[in-house]
């Protein structure tokens, strides 16, 4: 139902009391691998949610590559065939090839989520062949480029950004639900149909063409430990609400998406926070 074409990433985290300087040597305290990527990220939380989910991505054939894999398959992700290619930047190499294969799936979807961490041509490729079947397209110009193809703006049913990203976009710092809202106004003027700005602790702001005055819709209050991944457990969530709810008001959605992303917040990690449906309030469902 909720088909991703995007990025897997493996972090290799230490923690330090302090950055190195150049040429130092220091001593981290911690180590660890985590699984991250923005569009693998926003894939996980949509399949703990409880979506059948599809993942389109490409990675090396290295241990990264499988152990990734194998953390798809833990996580209930189908991958389909995998295409394998040995290179460190293998989320660049996924081309137009790759999404003919895939595209009877991207075009039967429900919702599709595209970001910006592979080849932007291919990303806006399977936009618009989602786009012009009538699958929901959700779009995360993340991370965000100035000179973005106005494409993006017209073939997204849901553009969602944060406010680094909805500044570099439009010019307009955002630091409050008021900005957001200009930032929405002006997204709208280049041919988006929703936008939803996200604002961390704030939660989001909204706005529609149907509607075109930004709604604040706030997110609870909690004990945030690591925001990291926050924005891409939001994107998880929007999809899974729209693929599996679609008689859910936007609102509602964005309503219980800010509360998934609050839960994802108060855990580390990025894909380590991220909630599994039986964790989580049933009536959420
Ligand atoms: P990003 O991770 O892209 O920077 P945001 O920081 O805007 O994204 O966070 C995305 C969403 O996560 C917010 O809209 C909100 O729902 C939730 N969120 C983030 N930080 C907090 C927080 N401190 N308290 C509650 N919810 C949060």
């Amino acid at each position: 139902e909720v088909v991703v074409v995007g990025s897997c990433m493996t972090d290799l985290v230490s923690l330090t009391t302090r950055l190195p300087k150049a040429g130092e040597t220091i001593h981290g305290h911690k180590f660890f691998i985590g699984f991250g990527g923005k569009g693998a990220n926003q894939c996980i939380q949509a399949a703990r949610l409880g979506a059948k989910t599809l993942m389109i991505c490409k990675v090396g054939k290295d241990s990264f590559g499988n152990d990734y894999i194998e953390n798809f398959k833990r996580n209930g992700i189908s991958t389909g065939q995998n295409v394998i290619v040995i290179v460190a930047g293998a989320n660049l190499l996924l081309d137009s090839e790759d999404l003919k294969r895939a595209a009877n799936a991207i075009c039967k979807a429900k919702v599709i989520i595209c970001q910006l961490e592979i080849t932007p041509a291919i990303s806006l490729e399977a936009l618009k062949m989602a786009y012009s079947n009538g699958v929901k397209t959700l779009f995360n110009p993340a991370p965000a480029h100035a000179e973005l193809d106005p494409q993006f703006y017209t073939h997204s049913d849901i553009f969602c950004c944060n406010e680094s990203e909805a500044e570099i976009l439009t010019g307009i710092p955002v630091g409050s639900p008021e900005d957001a809202g200009k930032v929405g106004l002006v997204l709208l003027e280049r041919g988006c149909k929703l936008v939803i700005v996200t604002l961390g602790a704030e939660g989001c702001v909204m706005i529609s063409v149907d509607e075109p005055i930004p709604k604040h819709v706030p997110a609870g209050k909690v004990r945030a430990v690591d925001t990291t991944g926050a924005g891409d457990s939001f994107v998880g969530a929007l999809a899974f609400f729209m693929a599996c709810y679609p008689n859910l008001s936007m609102e509602e959605v964005i309503r219980k998406s800010n509360f998934i992303a609050s839960v994802s917040v108060q855990a580390s990690g990025t894909q380590s926070s991220y909630p599994y449906r039986k964790d989580l309030p049933q009536d959420l469902f």
